[in-house]
């Protein structure tokens, strides 16, 4: 899979304005039960009073029920069956791109209007590099020589292609220079006086960068290029080198050791050489869509953006990660219409994709916003791994108590709101990093108050989490991070249900609004961006990068 981000350019915004049609409600009221001030009031709830929940839009005025107290864990499981069910005809995955995710959209599509949503489908094209299988170089003539493809590497960026034709070297030093960059092969169009046209470029690695060389191949009618690291010490293997993705590429580029390199050159010096290049990869063109719903209820000038990535990795169904942050935001979608929530404060639901390969859908949808749709959003909540199998109830650390860098102000708030819940049930908690780590990063950055949940991802359980939760220490908070065993049965489905009454009274307070976080200031200040590596704690949620990658 894909470590890099795989964003190289935006476009065609599709989306449609977010207005509600389906359902028309009277004004905002404030009868929900917040009439008291502090984050405790919790005894204030009838544990029967989901029997008394009226239907959706029977009529104002309606005594809200709290949402937590209709948030069922049938209704979460049954959004992560059907979420499996999905991955197992598409090959054991929902990513991105694949028809998988297109069968979650749809799925989710159909809950959320079925509990009488107006949803809105936010699409856009992504423009990225996508290698199907991996390069393949062999020597035709004069005799024949397939290179194993440890030698070998397409380099990022490059065109695809299956290619035959005769080799020409390129200004390249062999034996090689003593020093790095000794070689200067490809770095000026002179030095492609003479080639043939037709030809693929043979290339040393060394003193300009890989697209210079590319650009002078191309232009002397280069049909491929190779090139091979320049042969000192540490610079004998081939590498993962990457093309500026702003210069298009027509030719498949291959990258190979310097023995390949090499053992070409050698052949050339003793006559002419042929070479079948044949490159699997190329810019494609991708639909990433977030799915949005609402209800004409509450502040739309205060909009409560409640999230929760829907894509999974392409190594497994991501039932963890994150079929229970969207199983989540379903079943509490349809609890607020069970329960006739009209709270004070517009509540947008959204699950987002494109997640895994770097925040796509999220930043989209932040970069969309005007500064004065930014002074709009209230604030964002997001729930990405809350079913962690060996995990934990961790806190975004809105605060900066923990990790010393805050998010920004409210994010304070948002955190006390989830740590007196807990309290008030009884459940330890810590908290986590507030790096930007999952799709609550570009809200934040925008200056929007942002917090959630998360239960742990590939790190392993501290003894202190294990006395404070249970489960094994030493032992991957969720084993099956990122991998094909993310599946249905990887969930501790108590942990789940606890980490979702949590988000469900956080959403409610903070979109009630009345006590739980003050009026939002009158403009949003962009909030710094830090390296998450520089973050102590060491439960981010890393995207579409497992650590062994990097
Ligand atoms: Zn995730």
């Amino acid at each position: 899979m894909h470590c890099a981000p795989k964003s190289v350019a935006l476009f065609a915004l599709l989306l449609s304005s977010a207005c509600a049609t389906g359902v028309v409600d009277g004004p905002a009221d404030k009868t929900g039960s917040e009439g008291t001030t502090g984050p405790t009031d919790l005894d204030t709830h009838d544990p029967d009073s989901a029997d008394s929940a009226d239907t959706a839009d029977s009529g104002d005025l309606v005594p809200t029920t709290p949402l937590e107290d209709v948030l069922t864990q049938e209704a979460l499981l049954g959004h992560l069956d059907a979420l499996q069910a999905i991955a197992d005809t598409h090959d054991h995955t929902r990513y991105t791109f694949g028809d998988g995710y297109k069968d979650s959209v749809a799925y989710a599509v159909s809950v959320f209007e079925n509990a009488g949503y107006t949803v809105t489908q936010q699409t856009f094209t992504l423009s990225g590099f996508d290698e199907d299988s991996p390069p393949e170089l062999s020597r035709i003539a004069p005799d024949s020589r397939a290179y194993p493809g440890a030698d070998l590497r397409t380099l990022t960026y490059s065109a695809g292609g299956d290619v035959t034709a005769a080799l020409a070297a390129v200004d390249v030093v062999m034996p090689p220079g003593a020093s790095s960059n000794s070689s200067t092969s490809g770095c000026q169009a002179s030095d492609f006086d003479g080639f043939p046209a037709g030809s693929v470029a043979l290339i040393q690695r060394g003193s300009c960068s890989f697209s210079e060389k590319v650009q002078y191949a191309e232009a002397a009618g280069a049909v491929a290029v190779l090139i091979y690291n320049e042969g000192q010490s540490g610079r004998q293997a081939v590498e993962s080198w990457t093309l500026d993705p702003g210069i298009p590429v027509r030719v498949p580029v291959l990258g190979t050791s310097f023995d390949v390199g090499a053992d070409l050159y050698a052949a050339l010096e003793a006559g002419p050489v042929e070479v079948r290049v044949v490159v699997d990869a190329g810019i494609v063109e991708e639909r990433v869509t977030n799915v949005l719903a609402e209800l004409d209820r509450g502040d739309p000038d205060q909009l409560v953006v409640v999230g929760a990535h829907l894509d999974s990795v392409t190594a497994g169904p991501g039932i963890n990660d994150n079929g229970t942050g969207t199983a989540f935001v379903l079943a509490a979608a349809e609890a607020a219409v069970a329960v006739d929530l009209h709270p004070e404060r517009r509540i947008r639901w959204a699950l987002w994709g494109a997640e895994e390969i770097g925040l796509i859908g999220s930043d989209h949808y932040v970069s969309e916003l005007s500064s004065a749709d930014i002074d709009r959003h209230y604030a964002n909540l997001n729930f990405d791994m809350i079913g962690s199998p060996n995990g934990g109830r961790f806190i975004y650390d809105g605060d900066g108590s923990a990790t010393g860098y805050a998010g920004p102000p409210g994010s304070d708030d948002i955190e006390a709101l989830f740590e007196a819940w807990f309290d008030s049930q009884g459940l330890t908690h810590l908290p986590t990093a507030f790096d930007g780590r999952s799709d609550y990063g570009p809200f934040i950055w925008a200056g929007i108050p942002a917090g959630g949940l998360f239960s742990g991802a590939e790190v392993s359980k501290s003894s202190t989490e294990a006395d404070l939760f249970g489960g094994r220490a030493g032992e991957p908070l969720d084993a099956c991070y990122h991998q094909d065993c993310d599946s249905r049965s990887n969930i501790d489905e108590t942990l789940f249900y606890e980490m979702s009454l949590a988000a469900a009274h956080v959403t409610r307070r903070v979109a009630e609004g009345t006590a739980a976080m003050g009026p939002p200031p009158p403009v949003r200040v962009p909030h710094p961006r830090i390296d998450p590596h520089t973050v102590p704690l060491g439960h981010g949620h890393g995207h579409g990068c497992h650590p062994v990658d990097r």
